[in-house]
């Protein structure tokens, strides 16, 4: 064998494991199926902006040991994500908080917006929220629930939100202060070179073939190192045996406009369902970044196939039921480690990948020596 370590994808979670190994004299190999590192975290300078190349990505946490180890490789900027929503001819500030209730209902003080939000909530009568519907009604009520997020998950999802789990609403703060914090995290910010450079700096002196995709020649690739890390599809890796999971896909559309501000945010959340982008970014606000231009993406959900970017896993009950049966069979495996958001088909910010690298890093190196 030639590798100790075949990692398949570079991600966030592929190359902390590398650099990890790398570190303690293991001999890594990473295979990336894209022809750049750093999976969704990707980002490319043009006309001097950081542009997320995936969508926008903000680093944010509240474990001081995942904060102090990315801090390693980069400095952050003071960013804070302040969405706005837009929604038919008014803006909200987002997440939900006292601003939003102003906008909304007129409401000025908290107890104000605790009396609106209870009255709503009566009427919808909801006692044990099933699902993301009844989970969102009972934190902030109908009105929001229709305006703000009905639409925009609807889209995000491609489902109705019925059918979705009630966890996914429950991402976003609900607070009775003025304050237009996206996070309740601790730390939060963006890397003061983009995220690329992370993931070079993980990766020097670790071997890297880009454009290579474990499943082209998955037989020399199972022959080349002693262990494989993987970090794509665990349905494809094994065969769809216990059936398809199911991913959301996206659609990225990124234009350099002559002005030099667009939109005035970074983030702009279009609400409405008849609106087929859920997002505007404006790359440059994540970093006040210098240009006389500006580069805009819109983000389209779209339908998932095999063989498009997975870049969501749809958590419902039936797919992680489904998920269980690869899970267990993967637990098994003395050669290889699942990890990342598709190896493990969890929906993980970037602070809990590099959380659960971290772990899968201490719990190798115990197993090994
Ligand atoms: P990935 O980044 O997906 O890396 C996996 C890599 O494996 C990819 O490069 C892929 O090409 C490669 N690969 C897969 N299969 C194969 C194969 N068969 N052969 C070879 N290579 C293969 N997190 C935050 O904390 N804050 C945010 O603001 C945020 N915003 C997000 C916005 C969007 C639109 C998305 C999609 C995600 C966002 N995230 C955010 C989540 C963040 O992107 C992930 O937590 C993180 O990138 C996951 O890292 P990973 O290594 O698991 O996966
Ligand atoms: N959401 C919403 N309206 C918004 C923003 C978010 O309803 O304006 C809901 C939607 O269901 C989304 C979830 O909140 O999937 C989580 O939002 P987040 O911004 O964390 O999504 P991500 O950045 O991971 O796509």
């Amino acid at each position: 064998m030639k590798y100790d370590y075949l990692i398949v994808g570079s991600g966030l979670f592929g190359s902390i494991f590398a650099y990890e190994m790398n570190k303690i004299g293991k001999k890594c190999l990473v295979i990336e199926k894209r022809d750049h590192i750093g999976g969704n975290i990707y980002t490319e300078k043009q006309e001097n902006i950081n542009v997320h190349k995936y969508g926008a990505h903000i680093f944010h946490t509240s474990d001081k040991r995942v904060w102090e180890y990315i801090n390693e490789f980069t400095e952050f900027n003071n960013f804070i994500n302040s969405p706005v929503a837009v929604y038919k001819d008014k803006m909200y500030n987002l997440p939900f908080n006292m601003n939003t209730f102003y906008q909304m209902w007129g409401v000025k003080t908290p107890e104000e917006a605790i009396n609106k939000i209870e009255e709503q909530k009566k009427e919808a009568n909801i006692t044990e929220p099933k699902n993301l519907e009844e989970q969102a009604i009972s934190l902030v009520g109908p009105d929001i629930y229709t305006k703000l997020i009905k639409g925009y998950t609807e889209k995000q999802w491609g489902k109705d939100c019925t059918e979705l789990p009630a966890f996914i609403i429950k991402r976003l703060p609900v607070r009775l202060t003025f304050d237009n914090n996206y996070f309740n995290d601790r730390y939060q910010g963006i890397p003061l070179d983009g995220y690329t450079k992370i993931i070079e700096k993980m990766l020097e002196g670790i071997d890297v073939k880009l454009e290579t995709d474990f499943f082209d020649d998955r037989e020399h690739w199972e022959n080349i190192a002693e262990k494989i890390v993987f970090t794509g599809m665990i349905d494809q890796y094994y065969d769809y045996e216990f059936g398809q999971l199911e991913y959301r896909g996206l659609k990225f559309e990124t234009e350099t406009i002559d002005m030099e501000n667009y939109q005035g945010n970074a983030v702009i959340n279009y609400t409405e369902r008849e609106i087929p982008y859920t997002r505007i970014i404006e790359h440059k606000h994540f970093e006040g970044s210098e240009s006389p231009k500006t580069i805009v993406t819109k983000e389209y959900p779209a339908t998932w196939k095999p063989g498009d970017e997975a870049y969501y896993p749809v958590n419902n009950d039936k797919n992680n039921e489904t998920y269980a049966k690869y899970e267990e069979k993967a637990a098994k495996e003395e050669n290889v480690i699942f990890g990342g958001r598709l190896g493990t088909y969890k929906y993980y910010d970037m602070w809990k990948i590099i959380d659960e690298a971290l772990d899968s890093v201490e719990k190798e190196i115990q197993t090994i020596n």
